[in-house]
């Protein structure tokens, strides 16, 4: 069985047409990383762009770099636009992180629906979504109505139509699910809630770089997302955000900054917002992270995000059939939708003692995430993860539930998981 399975593996991998890329990020032999939809691994082409912009263009233009960097918000965003999510140039900047776009473009899109008292989100949403839309309800005074979500089958197509009527001004919702990585109807639920008068904004943070986001199909209102996960953009790299182009000069969003005003250099009193999708921005951007994310979106752009979410899906549907094969008898059970089309580019798997084992794993050498309440979540990031990497991190995690290694470690889990 493990002998089929293994040479199964080699089979994909002889097989796979992204194999190249791997070669394209910094890779450390003997380590099985899973988590790349955490944080993605470091291209090589960004280690040495920051070095260039370090050393030449900070160290020697200094100043005169502005000319170039001052277009870096619009350069990235239309590289994620056409490369990557398949929407129109001008509609996606680079900006901020995503806490801070998902609070701008939730308020502009409640201050174009006045009328209108209620926010409807799900539970399963990611912690700092919620947070961002209790604030605002707050703020506000008006209503959260929270759908209640299965945490493996993520949020349905009838419970967000079951939650909207004419008092709904915005419906915030994530794509993927980052506990389960179950993918959304984009769709047809952008098409309820738009019957419905109200306005959609989706979180990609676990779709973009990992799955198609039919954000154009859909005619989709707002987006935002990370570039540090699925899209390999490094740690705290700016988040990105998306207008719909017909859109844009009707929303206005709450941060006045002068990266929005139509001629941020003619230093006016007044805020003039401009009429493109630099309305969006706020003030000063970290230069450094955004050439990071910059190329870390060239490598998904290159690669093409078909074959990305192929190769993804393939991955995830051989880690269930490790699963299947050698985890179930030890208690696992698969907390992702079976259905490869269901899912993201990560898949999560229960177990009662989740938080042990995923200590145990990482002293084996083998990096997946633990996620509330007893979840272990493996993220082998298409572009630069082997089949062979899956069997490897999986038998090393068959062998930990066989020697009991897992009960060595504490109950209590650390502060970052
Ligand atoms: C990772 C993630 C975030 C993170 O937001 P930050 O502002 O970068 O901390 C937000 N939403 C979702 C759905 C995520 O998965």
């Amino acid at each position: 069985m493990g002998g089929d399975l293994l040479a199964r593996a080699h089979a994909l991998d002889t097989a796979d047409p992204l194999a190249a890329f791997r070669d394209r990020f910094v890779l450390d032999e003997g380590l099985v990383y899973l988590d790349g939809n955490s944080l993605g691994r470091l291209p090589r082409a960004t280690r040495d762009r920051l070095r260039h912009v370090v050393e030449v263009e900070w160290g020697e233009e200094l100043i005169r770099g502005w000319d170039r960097w001052i277009e870096l918000a619009r350069e990235a965003g239309d590289l994620l636009a056409t490369g990557v999510l398949r929407v129109r140039r001008g509609t996606v900047a680079l900006a901020d992180s995503t806490t801070v776009n998902l609070y701008k473009l939730a308020a502009a899109a409640l201050d174009a629906r006045p009328e209108r008292r209620t926010i409807v989100t799900d539970d399963d949403n990611f912690p700092t979504d919620q947070y961002v839309l209790q604030g605002l309800a707050a703020a506000r005074g008006i209503r959260l109505r929270t759908i209640a979500s299965d945490l493996d089958a993520g949020v349905s197509l009838p419970a967000v139509r079951e939650a909207l009527d004419d008092d709904v001004a915005l419906v915030c919702l994530s794509h993927v699910a980052y506990r389960s990585g179950a993918v959304a109807d984009l769709v047809e639920i952008t098409r309820a809630v738009h019957a419905a008068g109200a306005l959609v904004l989706w979180d990609l943070s676990h779709s973009a770089g990992a799955v198609p986001v039919p954000l154009a199909r859909a005619q989709a209102d707002l987006a935002v997302g990370c570039t540090y996960k699925h899209l390999n953009g490094g740690p705290g790299a700016p988040a990105f955000l998306y207008v719909r182009a017909d859109l844009q000069r009707e929303l206005r969003q709450p941060i006045w900054g002068w990266f929005g005003q139509r001629d941020q250099f003619a230093m006016a009193g007044t805020y003039d917002p401009h009429d493109g999708i630099e309305r969006f921005l706020v003030g000063t951007p970290p230069v450094l992270g955004g050439y990071a994310a910059l190329e870390g979106i060239r490598i998904t752009a290159d690669a093409g995000i078909a074959a990305v979410a192929a190769k993804g899906r393939a991955l995830t549907g051989y880690a269930i059939d490790l699963h299947d094969a050698w985890l179930a008898p030890h208690g696992f059970a698969l907390a992702s939708p079976r259905a490869a089309t269901r899912r993201g580019a990560h898949v999560t798997l229960h177990h009662p003692r989740a938080g042990q084992i995923c200590q145990a794993l990482k002293a084996a050498k083998v990096i997946p995430d633990f996620r509330t309440p007893d979840r272990l979540r493996l993220g082998p990031a298409p572009l630069y993860t082997r089949f062979v990497d899956v069997y490897e991190g999986l038998h090393r995690l068959r062998e930990i539930m066989t020697s009991g290694a897992y009960t060595q470690f504490p109950e209590a889990r650390s502060r970052v998981t």
